[in-house]
């Protein structure tokens, strides 16, 4: 037995290298690679695709995986054993319905498409990407028709995302979010406006980069093991949990536009970072689902990087770093100026209250696409209309419109979005808890005290990577499952405070 699952690790820590190599190919594509290596770096990537596809269905893989149901069912649930057998089988389950080829063509596809969508992007050129998007939308209703569910052709994919959930689910979920959030969008927008220009001005690109990894070193990721390099759309990446990379845009005229993005991804670095040792090369070595990681990226980007104790501690550092621009600047301007809720043109921008109806959108367009109610070509328009009718502004143009996001030129059409939103109501709900557990944090925050929050994190959630599903680290962490309840309630309370509803 104990040889058994000997052999299964060493199985699954091949799948997890190959899928790692995989990882690191795609993130050098992101940030160094030459324009012109894209062609043959979609080869490269497709093969080490298809062999981890390979072995990730191996018929004596299979056999393991039966042979050890006996030793599963001996141990506790929650042991590392029986853990790694249950995800193990969950993968080799689904994975097997999908065949080698299948993921070896839709690989080389979304690595081309990717390269398209680089260049077309900066040009707004959305026409030129309509045949390649077309086909990722074939390829997605192709995937997901490999597991019949009966239910909405994106129950699969949203389902691989934020296991436990379904298009009906995640569409009620959001008509309740909607409900409180709309008449809080319209009570702001009836207030002054709040001025930004506190932000504005020209600073210097490298002491940006300076400042934001100091911040994320503050906060505490582990730079020994992690990296920070420049790209378009930043990400998070991992190769291992000693090696866990963050990519960060910047731009001179804006002081706080690469702060948040490092903020946010190092919310992402430090889950994957702090996974339990002993999960490595194994697939508990991740976080457990999109809602879950996201909820620690916006969790250390909101409610910790835009709160007023934050920036009590960490104002006069920038201010030292643009001592002009920021010399007749107040922490408590700042606080409001990074505060500031406005209808936007893009998500990745959004403030906190309107930032959930930019994911609902793109939720109700992946599912239009999917089920064939939208075709590409109309999408542009589609995505207009919905910024129109929900926001009230419309986009000049294709590259702050329906081009601005990677996911749809990257990966499949469905299960991409609903995960940001998710993430946002469980930040809320893990920062209560956790203050619940320890009331010192929000006072710990702005003496530069990360690490009482960080490790009742650490503890409640990030050590145990995908051995338990989105909801049971839920109530295992909150004592109960999702709910929208302290998300509403804390953006009620900040934003009635700095708005003076
Ligand atoms: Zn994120």
């Amino acid at each position: 037995m104990t040889s058994d699952f000997n052999e299964l690790k060493k199985r699954l820590a091949e799948i997890n290298a190959l899928g790692a190599a995989a990882s690191l190919l795609s993130w050098d594509q992101a940030t160094y690679m030459p324009a012109k290596g894209a062609a043959a770096r979609g080869r490269q990537m497709a093969v080490l695709r298809e062999i981890a596809h390979e072995r990730a269905i191996a018929p004596e893989l299979g056999e393991l995986l039966c042979r050890l149901e006996s030793l599963e069912s001996q141990l506790p649930r929650e042991s590392f054993e029986a853990s790694l057998i249950r995800v193990a089988r969950r993968d080799y389950q689904r994975a097997i319905k999908i065949p080698s080829a299948f993921m070896a063509a839709f690989s080389e596809h979304t690595s081309s498409l990717y390269d398209a969508w680089s260049r077309a992007r900066p040009e707004s050129d959305f026409a030129r990407l309509v045949p390649a998007l077309e086909r990722t939308v074939a390829l997605s209703r192709e995937y997901s028709a490999y597991f019949k569910s009966g239910g909405h052709v994106a129950d699969p994919l949203i389902d691989f995302s934020d296991e436990g959930m379904t298009a009906a689910t995640v569409s009620s979920l959001f008509a309740s979010l909607r409900q409180g959030l709309v008449p809080l969008v319209r009570d702001i927008a009836a207030k002054q406006d709040i001025n930004v220009a506190a932000l504005k001005g020209r600073f210097d690109r490298s002491k940006q980069l300076a400042f934001g990894e100091s911040v994320a070193r503050a906060i505490g990721y582990d730079l020994t093991r992690g990296r920070q390099d420049l790209t378009r759309h930043p990400f998070m990446t991992k190769f291992s949990i000693d090696d866990v990379r963050i990519t960060t845009r910047c731009r001179e005229d804006d002081v706080t536009d690469s702060l948040f993005s490092t903020i946010h991804e190092t919310g992402h670095a430090l889950y994957e970072q702090g996974i339990d040792a002993a999960f490595e090369a194994t697939p508990l070595a991740c976080g457990t689902s999109i809602g879950v990681h996201e909820s620690q990226s916006r969790l250390w980007e909101n409610l910790v990087g835009r709160s007023r104790g934050f920036w009590e501690y960490f104002f006069p550092k920038l201010r030292n770093m643009f001592p002009q621009q920021l010399s007749g600047v107040s922490p408590e301007v700042f606080y409001r100026a990074i505060n500031r809720v406005v209808p936007s043109l893009v998500r990745t921008d959004a403030d906190e209250v309107t930032y959930n109806l930019h994911v609902m959108i793109r939720f109700d367009l992946e599912l239009a696409l999917l089920d064939g109610s939208l075709a590409v070509k109309d999408l542009p328009e589609a995505w207009n209309e919905r910024y129109r009718s929900d926001l009230s502004i419309v986009p000049p143009n294709h590259a702050e419109g329906v081009l601005q996001d990677v996911h749809w030129y990257v990966d499949f059409i469905g299960g991409q979005f609903q995960g940001y939103a998710i993430g946002n109501i469980l930040s809320a709900q893990f920062f209560n808890a956790a203050v619940r557990s320890q009331p010192s944090i929000p006072q710990d925050i702005a003496s530069g005290r990360f690490d009482t929050l960080l490790t009742w994190l650490r503890t409640n959630i990030h050590r145990f990577g995908s051995q338990f599903t989105a909801d049971e680290i839920t109530r295992r962490a909150t004592g109960e499952s999702l709910s929208i309840t302290p998300y509403l309630d804390y953006l009620r309370k900040k934003y009635g405070e700095i708005y003076g509803l």
